[in-house]
């Protein structure tokens, strides 16, 4: 936690500033009496941790690990989910959006993930077809992430909590399906709604063909450990989509595949 003083330091341009700066890390360090908290019902979404300004929320995100935690997709959740259930309309599978439920506000109710993702996997056992997915948005942030730092103390321990945050790819929406809880990475959802309601396509139905390459069909997800492995690919203005390598062949013309039709039209590096 020291790193936290370190970073508001660089920024304080006054006592007041310290003094504020002194006050979060306080919470930050109070949340950790929370560690051993097990049963996700007794969590409060009212917890707060509270922020004057959604960057001052950002800034201290970046003090806990978090890379670019005020990078948001450039799309909308209800965008997301449409995509996404336009894919998955002939599994008969439905998704819906939960992004609601966390607040809107620059303090950080990081407790309310998990109440949603509780109430999320209640409805999926209810409904083995319905999936449920919570975006991050520029409005949101602050929730989501201390949200998604909360549950990682509460299922890893503070300390891998503070490495899983570090090294793992900072999460950009969750989804809910059945007894799993899939968290999806900015990388190439960042790129569009496309390619990312492909990468969530995959993961709820664990079927490659979702996102894989139009070329030699090789899926673009593995997962290695429990995480999700991303593997470098193009995408063509028209949508098909290439391995690294593949897409290589196809700009030398080793190789097309019958359905791709625009040569000329640039890589665009996912
Ligand atoms: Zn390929």
């Amino acid at each position: 936690m020291e790193q936290i003083a370190v970073m508001s330091g660089a920024d304080a341009t006054g006592d007041g500033e310290v003094d504020k700066a002194d006050e979060l890390m306080d919470k930050l360090k109070n949340l950790d009496i929370l560690d051993g908290v097990e049963d996700v019902q007794t969590a409060d979404p009212a917890a707060y941790l509270s922020f004057e300004t959604y960057e001052q929320a950002v800034s201290t995100l970046e003090s806990v690990g978090y890379p670019a935690p005020g990078s948001c997709l450039p799309y909308s959740s209800e965008e997301l989910v449409d995509a996404v259930g336009d894919l998955l309309r002939k599994e008969d599978i439905c998704v819906m959006d939960m992004t609601s439920a966390l607040p809107e506000t620059a303090s950080a109710a990081y407790q309310a993930l998990t109440v949603a993702g509780f109430n999320a996997a209640a409805s999926c056992r209810k409904d083995t077809n319905a999936a449920f997915l919570i975006q991050k948005t520029d409005k949101n942030t602050p929730s989501f992430l201390f949200g998604s730092h909360w549950g990682a103390v509460q299922a890893l321990g503070k300390n891998a909590a503070a490495a899983h945050v570090e090294t793992k790819p900072t999460p950009v929406a969750y989804v809910f399906f059945r007894e799993r809880q899939i968290s999806i990475p900015s990388t190439v959802c960042a790129v569009d709604v496309n390619l990312a309601a492909r990468v969530v396509a995959f993961e709820i139905t664990m079927d490659a063909t979702y996102f894989s390459c139009s070329m030699c069909g090789t899926p673009f997800i593995t997962h290695v450990g429990g995480d999700m492995q991303i593997a470098p690919m193009a995408t063509m203005p028209d949508g098909t989509m290439f391995m690294r390598e593949c897409a290589l062949k196809y700009a030398r013309g080793d190789d097309v595949p019958a359905e791709t039709t625009e040569r000329s039209a640039p890589l665009v590096e996912a």
